[in-house]
């Protein structure tokens, strides 16, 4: 079974059912599938099939849902590309794919020009709406999606199995911790996660027909995984192309929407806005969250708002997304991500790769289907990260008794002071409880006598005044002496990447570079 079967709109009974919800528009099933299988023949007429890179980077919109499934019926590979990346980091992602292909937004399309310079191939750019300079057109490789698209039978399409290890989609990491690698995900780890997903969400009772919220940008691994499963369980889905708190109440409002998948930058903007009180949120009973940590001060804080849960999950790329949920009929435990889903199977190890006893912090290892079969084109960072069918994910976790696993940090932020392990999400858990904190990101810094030290970067809350001595005062009575920062620098706001992840190792540069 391949993910195209899965999610073949033509078997379903709700064809006519609306499933795309877009400004003014809306797709049902069927317009959804005519428009991938279009794209589908699209792509073969231009001779791109079997195998072929092809970038999709577009704000959300109908376009990237149907591109997604056409370029993965033609059996071409799915590039996601965030539209908010610079266009050098693009450059990068069209070197290292050689993408044949480009599905762009006009406004998009000019970051893209620029960053096809010094390529040493021409890609194709599809572009999805009305270009403002038609002589663009005669300049540049080009097409316009829609144009092209009306002169295609859908019908012409040929349909060709992929085999299971045939490669999907590559998804390039957002590069939080080193520079982007393409992770490679076959018709068989999005098959298996997709269901998975699917299966669980089914737990709570049949979904079909209810309306949820896209506000991930499909362009993240997250996004995808949960549009997917949306296709799956036959949900309609309300787009947006960026993410607008008031939108977001509004859309609950209208669609009665009891659940969502968000990351912890949107569940911040909803618990900080003062907009809720204008809507009727009462349908809403629970958010899925992930994909960076989310301090419980803020999870309390949403609960009491909205009286509504939140359900942590982790994930990676490298493991398709979804490693742990917190599961349908289960407790939900602050501070934890869930268990295990089915058919994934986790270990905790130590430096050596021993397994570590039970509630101890280690290495968590992953292994199942939805685990990659490695970096595009990078045999050494796929060897080491992938051992005997292992996945390394860099995360240290721990796991209770109930079987309940909790984040502790990245591998790569945990800092070593004078020999002693601290993790820095203990401090941020800490110092967001400040009454003047809004967020918070806490790195190691270098230090000539303790090797690394404490250093935390604070936005302040609207309205409040607070001074360095006084957060450093806070923290002291409520962690160890050797955890509490040295340092409180004031920002505006954190570096963040596309998905609202916290850039921690821009801060740790941004430090040298002020101190060279
Ligand atoms: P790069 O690997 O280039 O740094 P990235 O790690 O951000 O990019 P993703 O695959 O998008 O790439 O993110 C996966 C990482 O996100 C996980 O390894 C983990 O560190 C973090 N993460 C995911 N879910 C959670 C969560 N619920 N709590 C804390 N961290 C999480």
């Amino acid at each position: 079974m391949l993910l195209t079967h899965l999610i073949d709109f033509s078997k379903r009974e709700y064809g006519e059912y609306p499933f795309l919800y877009f400004e003014n528009q809306v797709y049902t099933n069927l317009d959804v599938e005519k428009y991938a299988k279009k794209v589908s023949v699209m792509l073969r007429d231009l001779g791109m099939t079997d195998g072929e890179r092809i970038v999709v980077s577009i704000p959300n919109c109908p376009e990237v849902i149907y591109s997604y499934q056409g370029i993965l019926r033609s059996r071409s590979i799915v590039i996601p590309v965030l539209h908010l990346l610079h266009a050098s980091e693009i450059h990068y992602i069209l070197n290292d794919s050689k993408a044949k292909a480009v599905f762009t937004s006009s406004h998009i399309l000019p970051k893209f020009l620029e960053a096809a310079k010094g390529l040493s191939y021409t890609p194709l750019f599809i572009v999805v709406d009305e270009i403002d300079d038609p002589s663009l057109l005669f300049q540049h490789e080009m097409l316009l999606l829609h144009e092209t698209l009306d002169s295609v039978d859908e019908s012409n399409e040929i349909i060709k199995d992929a085999e299971e290890n045939d490669v999907a989609v590559i998804l390039y990491t957002s590069g939080t911790t080193g520079r982007p690698k393409g992770v490679m995900l076959t018709h068989k780890n999005l098959y298996s996660n997709t269901k998975t997903t699917y299966d669980l969400a089914m737990e709570k009772g049949p979904l079909n027909r209810k309306t949820t919220l896209g506000v991930l940008p499909l362009a993240h691994a997250f996004g995808f995984t949960m549009m997917n499963s949306n296709i799956l369980s036959g949900n309609s889905v309300v787009i947006f192309s960026k993410f607008d708190v008031e939108q977001i109440f509004e859309s609950i409002e209208k669609h009665k929407v009891s659940s969502f998948a968000a990351v912890p930058a949107m569940i911040h903007a909803m618990v900080a806005s003062p907009h809720a009180e204008n809507y009727d949120l009462s349908s809403l009973e629970s958010v899925a969250c992930g994909s960076a940590s989310l301090p419980i001060a803020l999870i309390d804080a949403f609960k009491i708002k909205f009286n509504a849960e939140i359900r942590e999950g982790y994930g990676l790329s490298e493991a398709t997304t979804i490693v742990t949920t917190s599961r349908n009929g289960m407790p939900v435990k602050y501070g934890s991500v869930g268990v295990p889903i089915p058919g994934v199977q986790v270990r905790i190890v130590d430096e050596h790769g021993g397994d570590v006893p039970r509630g101890e912090i280690g290495e968590l290892l992953v292994k199942g289907d939805n685990v990659t079969p490695g970096y595009y084109g990078l045999v050494e960072e796929t060897k080491s990260t992938i051992r005997e069918g292992w996945l390394y994910t860099g995360d240290l976790v721990r796991m209770d008794e109930d079987g309940y696993l909790y984040i502790v940090d990245r591998k790569k932020d945990l800092v070593i002071r004078g020999g002693l392990n601290i993790y820095p999400r203990d401090v941020e858990e800490v110092l967001v409880k400040h009454e003047a904190v809004s967020e918070v990101a806490v790195v190691g810094l270098p230090d000539e006598k303790m090797g690394e030290e404490i250093v935390a970067y604070v936005v302040k809350k609207t309205g409040f005044e607070v001074t360095s001595e006084e957060i450093i005062l806070f923290s002291q009575e409520k962690l160890a002496k050797y955890k509490t920062p040295k340092q409180v620098y004031f920002v505006q706001q954190l570096p963040r990447n596309g998905v609202g992840k916290i850039l921690k190792k821009k801060l740790r540069d941004m430090h040298v570079e002020k101190h060279d």
